[in-house]
């Protein structure tokens, strides 16, 4: 099974220069694109598949608050105004709902968990309550579960990831950007120390700037450079119910499933205990930045040693402009989807609101998530090479913060006040 994803046609042939190239066209690469436009500086986003191919088509649409580093909250904040705004500002739905995301704990450590969250974001008011077990029954009913408590945040809120790339892509195209897809970016050119330009497999284009928005591949383009981004591949799969009659309209993260209902009236469900993690070479060779993190979740992996690692391996990590790059390999990365984890969350799910029990699967799917030590992304230039900046590894959170990352990342481009303090997602941090 695929994903269901609008498709858009853009044009085949590369303008000779532009002001701005856009490395990747998912959400974060297509925002920026959309800011950039509006401000009518010249830019070319390159897509080495279609647009949102990747994970900005197969995630699960949360745009949360809840649960976030009290530093990455700005962003979201942020970016709820930009969802809130984008239907008036692109001229198109993209399923934006404010319907609120809540998140359920089953032991004292969870409950734990979720109030020291609430306490670290208190000067921020978002909003967010802790909930008893009948607050539980009372929002979500129907259900059989026993719970210690949950943590709730009524202005988090959803959007489609099947609609909402193309939909700001067609925008953006209205507004004067260019898009080309099926075109990977090979390699950087420099000429006297700054970026000139970017080779692509269709030839070159000049530019002053490039902002690399690659998601999950962003590790591998910057180390064919001699830069070392940390970032880990993790796999998450997904099903997605027949339209049905489910409890809520809001979304719900357990243990170890997560639903919120689709537009259409079925549920995009997870297991959210579980994500595959099959070993890379980069796991080998950037592993131990990770020791923080693999203590506290080391339950949350599925760690397997396989097919994966060869195939990674094969690829390669040092091309040259004139030979074929990993991108082009693979032009959309569809890895295997764990349909045992998938059956798995829908069993939970079921035994804690039995609604779940006559839920039909209509598509299933898995996508890739570029997970960095702390977790959040890198939104900044790049000393080394004057005239780059990177948006990436936003580490299975950055659809909802999709919007105002690229908005940030654009305002480093073109040298405008921030949106927001970008000094979180500092490079150097790492
Ligand atoms: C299963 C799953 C569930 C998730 N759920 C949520 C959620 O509920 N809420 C949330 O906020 N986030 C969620 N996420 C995370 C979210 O989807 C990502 O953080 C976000 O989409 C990242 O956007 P991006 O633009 O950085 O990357 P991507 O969408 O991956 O886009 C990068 C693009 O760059 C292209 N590219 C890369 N290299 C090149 C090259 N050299 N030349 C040309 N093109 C190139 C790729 O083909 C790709 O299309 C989830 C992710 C997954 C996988």
């Amino acid at each position: 099974m695929t994903i269901t994803l609008e498709r858009i046609a853009t044009q085949d042939t590369l303008p000779d220069s532009t002001s701005v190239v856009i490395i990747g066209g998912g959400i974060v690469g297509v925002s920026a694109a959309l800011a950039l436009a509006e401000r009518n500086i010249p830019v070319v986003v390159i897509e080495k598949g279609h647009l949102g191919g990747e994970q900005s088509s197969r995630n699960l649409g949360w745009i949360r608050k809840t649960s976030r580093h009290v530093d990455d909250v700005p962003l979201a904040l942020a970016a709820d105004r930009l969802w809130a705004q984008m239907p008036e500002r692109i001229g198109s739905d993209v399923g934006y709902k404010q319907s609120g995301i809540m998140f359920l704990s089953q032991t004292d450590e969870q409950l734990a968990m979720h109030e020291g969250w609430l306490k670290s974001v208190e000067s921020l008011d978002l909003g967010s309550t802790l909930l008893s077990q009948k607050d539980i029954d009372q929002h979500v009913p129907g259900g059989q579960g026993q719970w210690k408590g949950g943590l709730y945040t009524p202005t988090d809120g959803k959007a489609e990831p099947s609609i909402a790339v193309p939909a700001m892509a067609k925008a953006a195209m209205a507004k004067g950007a260019v898009f080309v897809q099926n075109c990977a970016v090979r390699t950087l050119q420099t000429s006297a120390g700054r970026i000139s330009g970017v080779v692509t497999e269709k030839g070159e284009i000049l530019c002053d700037q490039v902002l690399l928005t690659g998601g999950a591949w962003s590790r591998r383009f910057l180390g064919n450079h001699g830069i070392s981004l940390p970032t880990l591949p993790l796999v998450c799969s997904v099903l997605r119910t027949k339209p049905m009659d489910g409890p809520t309209d809001i979304a719900v993260g357990g243990p170890d499933f997560s639903f919120r209902k689709h537009q259409d009236g079925g549920y995009i469900i997870t297991q959210r205990g579980k994500l595959d993690a099959p070993v890379t070479l980069d796991h080998l060779l950037i592993g131990s930045k990770y020791l923080d993190q693999l203590r506290t979740q080391r339950s949350f992996l599925k760690i397997s040693f396989g097919c994966t690692f060869f195939k990674d391996i094969a690829l390669g990590r040092h091309w040259k402009s004139d030979s074929v790059s990993p991108f082009e390999k693979v032009r959309v990365n569809n890895p295997d989807v764990n349909h045992g984890l998938n059956q798995d969350a829908l069993n939970n799910l079921s035994n804690a609101w039995p609604v779940f029990e006559k839920a039909e699967i209509e598509e299933a799917w898995a996508g890739i998530i570029d997970v960095t030590p702390d977790s959040n992304p890198v939104i900044d230039r790049i000393a080394e090479i004057p005239g780059l900046t990177v948006a990436t590894g936003f580490s299975g959170h950055g659809f909802g913060t999709g919007p105002a990352a690229g908005q940030l990342a654009a305002d480093l481009v073109s040298n405008e006040s921030p949106i927001i303090d970008p000094s979180p997602y500092r490079f150097s941090r790492f």
